[in-house]
């Protein structure tokens, strides 16, 4: 049994980062951008108004009252307008290049017109609603850095920097084999004895929204002719992972099915709760995990180590998020093994408190389906009184790519 945290460092020191795939704009939305995304030019190009006026030299609208001859039009996409020269103003719209030699927009609120002239009721200041070339972003400089995930918001700033096709990761490719022959499919009758299998749904959903794309091995029977056959459907892949068969029961095939593949199995057993048969090597280059059957189990792992290593091959921080919160009870001393404790988060006087359930068995999933949080208890952790301010992953957050 080796402890969690060089689990974590094993499993993450045999993830390579995937290759770079170029896409469409509208096809990039919540990929990982994998370069460095440059302004193609200076956005305004140049100078515009940022308002519906006039546009003028300020200093001629000085005093109030004077009149101004007006020389010509400018509009957004419209032709170019005259140049404005002294005593002089252009109508003017928002967005539209400011004409030569004006320097300020006088709103059109402050404006009268009359016999092609126009006078304000107070003076415009130099480059009062004039939006400078280069305002938002600069010709040449990162509008968008390498690694960012690509939100409709910077999907747009993609866009305005000026790139129709985009370079992000491809999404890694992760093979998941569910093991049991009392499993049954979701939506089968669920008799005694049999259970439906909700690991692969729950992976799958987890390797999707993190990144990746899942193939479904579906679910192979607990012998080894079953777990041969179901190896035998790996196809190019990024990571393997199965889910049950990784204890110590007879029926337990799993570490010796994939042995039979040239496993180079690295560790078994890590000192963690929920999760402790947890089976990591490589088939060739590619990295195997072998997650506990228990729901709860399987799911933790795949926050704990699948999440990790996706986040690696897609070059992002594989950290797990982690907040400070005050525990709403007291907590036991821990054994040696990491504690993950389904939690909800509760408010009291005000106060957002992390409120563990109290029965933790690995096979509720209703308890893990309704936590906001997983807190962390280190091992050998002392007892906590209440309002100890404890570790604890944001589940929500973990699930998402940011
Ligand atoms: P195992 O790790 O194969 O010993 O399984 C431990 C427990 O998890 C058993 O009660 C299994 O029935 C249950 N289990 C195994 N695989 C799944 C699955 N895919 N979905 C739900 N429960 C499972
Ligand atoms: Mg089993």
């Amino acid at each position: 049994m080796i402890p969690l945290e060089e689990a974590r460092a094993r499993v993450l020191a045999a993830a390579r980062p995937v290759g770079v795939e170029w896409l469409a704009l509208p096809e990039a939305l919540d990929r990982v951008l994998a370069q460095d995304l440059l302004a193609r030019h200076d956005q305004p190009p140049a100078a515009v108004s940022a308002m519906d006026g006039y546009a003028v030299r300020a200093a001629d609208t000085e005093p109030p009252g004077r009149w101004l001859r007006l020389v010509g039009e400018a509009r957004a996409g419209g032709p170019p307008a005259p140049a404005v020269g002294p005593g002089e103003a252009v109508r003017i719209f928002t967005g539209a290049p400011l004409p030569e030699g004006a320097d300020a927009v006088a709103i059109q609120e402050n404006a009268e017109t009359a016999d092609g002239r126009v006078r304000f009721t107070r003076p415009a200041l130099p480059g009062e609603f004039v939006r400078p070339a280069g305002l938002d972003f600069r010709a040449g400089t990162v509008g968008l850095a390498a690694g960012c995930v690509l939100d409709p918001r910077k999907l747009a700033l993609a866009a305005a920097l000026g790139h129709a096709w985009l370079p992000v990761r491809r999404k890694p490719r992760v093979a998941i084999l569910s093991t049991g022959d009392e499993l049954v499919w979701p939506g089968e009758p669920v008799t005694p004895g049999r259970v439906a299998s909700s690991n692969g749904i729950g992976l799958r959903a987890l390797v999707r929204r993190l990144g990746g794309e899942p193939l479904d091995l579906g679910i192979a029977a607990d012998t080894p002719e079953g777990l041969a056959r179901a190896l035998d459907r790996l196809g190019a892949i990024d990571l393997l992972v199965t889910s049950g068969g990784a204890s110590v029961g007879e029926y337990d095939l799993v570490r010796a099915a994939l042995a039979g593949r040239g496993l180079e199995l690295d560790f078994w057993t890590v000192a963690m709760r929920p999760g402790k048969p947890l089976i990591f090597g490589r088939l060739g280059e590619v990295p195997v995990l072998g997650v506990p059957g228990n729901p709860v189990s399987a799911l933790v792992c795949g926050l704990v180590f699948v999440r990790a290593l996706l986040l690696a091959m897609l070059g992002l921080p594989p950290e797990l998020p982690v907040r400070l919160l005050p525990c709403a009870r007291e907590l036991p001393a821990n054994d040696r093994r990491a504690d993950h404790l389904r939690a909800r988060f509760v408010e009291r006087d005000g106060r957002l408190l992390v409120e563990p359930a109290e029965r933790q068995d690995s096979s509720m999933l209703a308890t893990l389906a309704a936590a906001d949080a997983l807190v962390l208890r280190p091992p050998f952790a002392p007892p906590a009184p209440a309002g100890t301010a404890v570790p604890c992953v944001p589940l929500e957050e973990a699930l998402r790519l940011s």
